[in-house]
Formats: C-alpha cells, structure tokens, sequence
C-alpha cells in the first residue's frame, strides 16, 4: 500500500516544470509605484502567528483576565477578528498571508490535491510541497542533493521586503518551506520540513509487549519496532532513515538503516540509548535529550538525523516512544533555514532543537504511542524553544522585520477539544484539569510570550499578534464519497480497494464527482481528469446540482444541516484557478469530512461519530464562522481585516512599493 507521500513522487516532471516556470514568471513580474505605499515609519514591523487560535475561547480569557496583556493591546491597540481564506485551513491560509492572495493566486487549496492525470484517473498528492530524496550513481556517490519544493506560486511579501533592502527575520512561519532565498535577512522553516524519510513524520514505537494485532495494526505516521531483550535486559534494533532511490519501493534496502543498542534497568525505570558510540539518558515519563543518528547510504556518503525518546513505561513491560528522525542543524539533509548555515550557527547558540516541521506528534497520540502528559510536556519544550529563539532574535543585531510562528495552540485544539465538548462521543468529565485547559494553557503562553516581546520594542515599533483561522468541536464524520455514490454520482468496481482509499476502485467511467482531500470536491472532468465523463458544458449546471443537493443534507440524528455553504470554484481567481477544486466545501459545525473520504476512500455509513482522539477541526468549516484573531499595538484603519492583508500593511508600514498583483490592503 502506498501513502499519499509516495504518490507525491508520480508528479510528472512536465508539470513540475509548468508550475516551477509559472512561479518564476510571477516573481519576475515587477513592483509598481500604486500610490498605496505610505511614508515610511520609522519603526520595525514585529508579527507574532499563533495557528489555530480560536476567538470565543479568546474572547472569554480577556473577560476573566487571563490574558493581561492581550488585553491591553485590546484596550489600547486593535483586537478584532481576522478573515481566513476558502478554506480555512492552515496551509491555505499561511500561502495567503505569504503571498497576499487568495488560493487562486498562490495554488494551494488543500492539505492534499490531485493530480487529474494519473494513469487510470485521478491520484490523490499531498497539497503543500514534496521532497526529492538525493540521487546517487552507481559508485555510491552523491550526483544530486536533496531537494525540497514548494508547490506555492507567488512571492511572498518577506521576499519583497528583502528585494527593497530590508532585513527580515522569518522564524517558524508555517508552511514556507524550503526557505526563501534572501540576500539581508535570515529564514528558518518549520510546518512543511519533512523527516529524513520525507514524511510528514514517522515515529517509531519500541517495545517488548506488542500483540501481533498491534504490530500489524495499519498506522499512520508511524512504525512499531518489537524489541527482545537479553538477560541483561540489552537489545539492539534499527530504525530506517532516507531513502535510497536505487532501489524500488519494495526492496528491504528502499531505505537506509541506523542501529541503535539500549540498555535497561526495570526497577529505576531507566535506562540508556546508544548510537554511533554517543548514549542519551531515558527515563519512565521524561523527555531525553537529543541523539545523533547516522545513516551509510553508501561507502562515500551519509546523512545524519537526530531523534529523542518519551518511554511510557520501563519496568515489568516496556513501551518507549522514539520521534521521527529529524534533519541535523550541523548537516540538514537539505536545507531549512536561509542562510543555510543559520541552522547551524542555531545550534551552537542553544545546542540541539527540533527540526521537524510536524512538530507535535499528533499520529503517537491518536493511536496510543505516545500519552497526553507526554504531549503536554512535548508541547511546553517546543513553546519555550520558540519564545527562545524569538527574544533572542529580537535583542541581536539591527532588522526591519521580524516574523515568528508557533503551532501548538493549533494542535492542542486538534487533541484536547475532546475534552471541552460535552457533546463530543469521546467526551470525559473525569479528564485531569490541565487535560480540559491545555487550550487556555497554550493560549496563555501566547499572552506570556507577547508581554517579554512588547517589553523589548521601541515606541515607534508596530506590534500585531494573529491567528490563521478559528476552531470548533469535530463529533461527526460525513462520507462525503458515500454520499456521492448513493446519490448516483459516483461508482465503485473495486469495494475493498475503495475501502482503502487513494481514489483506488472507482469506475471512473461511470463517475461525475469525487472527494478527496480535507474540504475539496471534483468534477471527473473531460478533457481534465484522465477518462473524464463531464463535458465541460455540463460542468456548472452538475456544481448548481451538488450544491443544491449537499445544502440540503440533513443528519437524521441532530435535523441539523451538515453543510453552511458550498463555494463553487468561482471564488477563486488567479494564476492557479485551474487547479481549484470544483466545489470548496464549507461544513457546519460539528461536521467534517470522514477521514475515509479524505483520503480518497469509498466505505461505511454516511454518518459516523468521532472516535479519534483528534477532536477538534477547522479545515472543512465554512470560513465565515472561523475568523481568526488580531491585536495590534495601534488603532485599525481598516474593519474586517483578512489575512492577505498584513503583508501588505507591513510593506506599506516599511515604505516599500507592493506588487501591483497583490490582494490585500493596507489595514493601518
Ligand atoms: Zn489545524
């Protein structure tokens, strides 16, 4: 079976080269004296992005004081609600704050896209970016390094400060990986850098008490690794690190090994790691440090990763968490940070520091690898790193601009709302306290981190803090795609292969429409999807009918409507308009697509409760209900602010000209 990442690597080169040549025709196309630049201020532009951070719970923290000194940018400044994109997910909506544009502008509409022109049909991709493993001759040798792409078109706005002489500082911002090139100012990527296998990420599970059942359980995002230990209570085991394209997908050597040795002591529930002749500590409910990995891909070259444990339980049984293995600072598998020596110079500054970009294991805890307190202590290192880096990137060296992101209030949403929903179906009134506020906890974090950032500013300086997009409770799943096929839409020749997903088992000639992805519905287009049956005639009177017949859907148990709107593909405009989505799905709350149905997936009842721990959603809600937050140290000019429009407020708030191409507005 293959993931949607392996798929990633059917891109055809053709298009590839299409929209690398389309980027490079929008870079190129000038910047224009418009008359909206405004005199320049004498003070820097300092941007704070929180993921995810959701205004009613906001709004109710202010009311009780628990976010001080939000509360005096609300009183003093702005707080108001910030416009999301169609969708409002994040990756959607991080491109539109880069670019200044709608999705149709920077052709990213989705966490996974399709590709129409798979050989049979359709073929599901992930939506953001992909990564070329490197490319070895047959002497072992390196003929070409990684690569990372972004599948964005556009030029962000960091890069048109840069280009006018500005010195930015880019630190964490979501999904603008790789890095930009910048000729005054620094860059690092966060959310988009994979792992040295060039997923998402992929953990691994080690332990001594696996059932069969869960070492064949079909995971996401991760591996178990059964461990047999001596009578000394050692064991030896190997984790898989980059690909080796020499090799085909199934051959054992696809990708290359590292071994690790462990050493245990039951009673004190400790123990050690080793690797590579250097060993880290591991202890029942801690955190261990880092460990350096090493990975032979051939006699001539090798790529170093670096991973840390969480064990769950070392006594009678073992049960140790092992994260993905992530890029090395000192020599990253391909580069995340601009300069690229930055991750280094990173490194000798405060030692070791998580380069994933998924930097929470969301994967470990829905399917039991990793526990809530492990999550919450994984979510304050991460928080404090960041705060970390930011108040040291603001007190060193003169800038412009500096621009700083975090996720955690994000995912903690995605995890814990569970525990806030008394209607979720995983709803639990015994949950520990700090379980039911990890929100608020991330949340107040925030507020900390923006009170030592507004301590550090000049008088003349602008402050914003915002967040993408909103959140809510997620307890139902609607099989979009069995909808479809019920209503005559969509047909399956394949049961089990549909079951599975990736847009297998679909008679594709008897198919108008088809889901995949977290919000994106398509036409099975003539002339666009391979074997496409909807002439292009037919194509808006068949989106009038979806639309009209999805408005309508009712679950039977709630006589709520399950759909708030339903965007025809018209809402977008730009250079990648031909890659919308027919219809952009906009749920009501409480409602998202299955997780079969994203996935390409045909099977199972039309409705299903949630019984993931991932509980709370916003990628499919209608972007109407989902603001984000803003608050900014000075007073709006502008009300409703959406989020293309910072870029440009910054750039006009430096003195800079704007491209004559972007959306947004100056808000200040
Ligand atoms: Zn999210």
């Amino acid at each position: 079976m293959h993931s949607p990442e392996q798929a990633n690597s059917n891109v055809s080169r053709r298009s590839f080269l299409k929209q690398a040549a389309l980027g490079a025709a929008a870079v190129s196309g000038g910047l224009f004296h418009i008359g909206r630049a405004r005199a320049q201020s004498k003070g820097r532009m300092i941007m704070l992005g929180y993921d995810g951070m959701e205004p009613s719970v906001v709004e109710a923290m202010l009311e009780r004081g628990e976010l001080p000194t939000l509360k005096k940018l609300q009183e003093q400044g702005t707080y108001c609600h910030l416009t999301s994109t169609i969708p409002p997910q994040s990756p959607v909506a991080w491109n539109s704050y880069a670019t200044c544009k709608n999705p149709g502008g920077h052709n990213i509409y989705d966490f996974i896209r399709r590709n129409p022109k798979g050989p049979k049909g359709p073929m599901p991709l992930v939506g953001t970016g992909k990564i070329d493993p490197p490319v070895l001759d047959e002497a072992g040798g390196l003929k070409t390094p990684a690569k990372g792409t972004n599948y964005r078109m556009g030029n962000p706005f960091w890069s048109v400060a840069d280009a006018q002489g500005k010195r930015g500082k880019i630190l964490n911002i979501p999904f603008a990986f790789p890095p930009d090139p910048l000729k005054n100012g620094m860059m690092i990527s966060a959310l988009g850098v994979p792992d040295l296998r060039g997923t998402t990420s992929t953990y691994f599970s080690l332990s001594d008490g696996f059932t069969p059942e869960q070492l064949q359980e079909d995971l996401g995002g991760g591996q178990r690794i059964a461990l047999s230990f001596s009578g000394e209570d050692e064991t030896g085991f190997t984790v898989p690190g980059p690909r080796d394209n020499r090799y085909r997908f199934s051959d054992p050597n696809a990708y290359t090994r590292s071994s690790l040795r462990m050493k245990i002591n039951r009673k004190d529930k400790q123990g050690v790691v080793v690797a590579d002749g250097k060993q880290v500590d591991i202890e029942a409910g801690t955190w261990s440090d880092w460990l350096e990995l090493r990975f032979e891909m051939s006699p001539k070259e090798e790529i170093l990763g670096i991973t840390r444990f969480y064990p769950l339980e070392i006594g009678e049984k073992v049960r140790i968490y092992m994260a993905c293995v992530q890029y090395h600072p000192d020599a990253p598998y391909t580069a995340f940070t601009e300069p690229e020596s930055y991750s280094a110079e990173l490194k000798g500054r405060f030692g070791l520091y998580k380069t994933i970009g998924w930097a929470y294991d969301t994967h470990a805890l829905r399917q039991y690898d990793l526990d809530e307190e492990g999550f919450l202590k994984d979510i304050d290192y991460t928080m404090s790193w960041r705060d970390r880096l930011t108040l040291d990137e603001l007190q060193r060296g003169d800038f412009d601009f500096l621009l700083s992101g975090w996720t955690a209030t994000d995912r903690a949403g995605h995890m814990f709302w569970r525990f806030r929903d008394e209607g979720h179906p995983l709803y639990d009134a015994s949950a520990p306290e700090h379980w039911r506020n990890a929100l608020e906890y991330t949340y107040k974090r925030a507020d900390m981190q923006t009170g030592a950032v507004l301590a550090r500013l000049r008088e003349e300086d602008t402050l914003i803090v915002f967040s993408d997009h909103g959140f809510g409770s997620w307890r139902t799943e609607f099989n979009l795609n069995v909808w479809l096929q019920e209503n005559g839409y969509l047909a399956v020749n394949n049961p089990k292969q549909a079951e599975t997903g990736f847009l297998q088992g679909i008679q594709w000639s008897a198919t108008r429409a088809y889901a995949v992805g977290l919000s994106s519905l398509y036409l099975n287009l003539a002339g666009r999807e391979t074997g496409g049956v909807v002439k292009p005639e037919e194509a808006d009177a068949l989106i009038a009918e979806l639309q009209a017949k999805l408005g309508e859907v009712i679950d039977p148990k709630t006589g709520s409507k399950v759909f708030s709107t339903l965007y025809s593909g018209q809402v977008y405009s730009g250079e990648a308009k031909a890659d919308a989505p027919d219809i952009s799905l906009g749920y009501s709350p409480y409602y998202q697509n299955s997780r079969g149905t994203s996935r390409g997936g045909v099977a199972g009842p039309l409705f299903e409760p949630v019984k993931d721990k991932w509980s709370g959603e916003h990628a499919a809600s209608d972007f109407k209900n989902l603001p984000g937050v803003m608050f900014a140290n000075r007073r709006l000019e502008k009300q409703e602010p959406h989020i293309k429009d910072l870029g440009v407020t910054m750039l006009a708030s430096l003195g800079l000209d704007i491209p004559a191409d972007y959306e947004g507005e100056n808000i200040l």
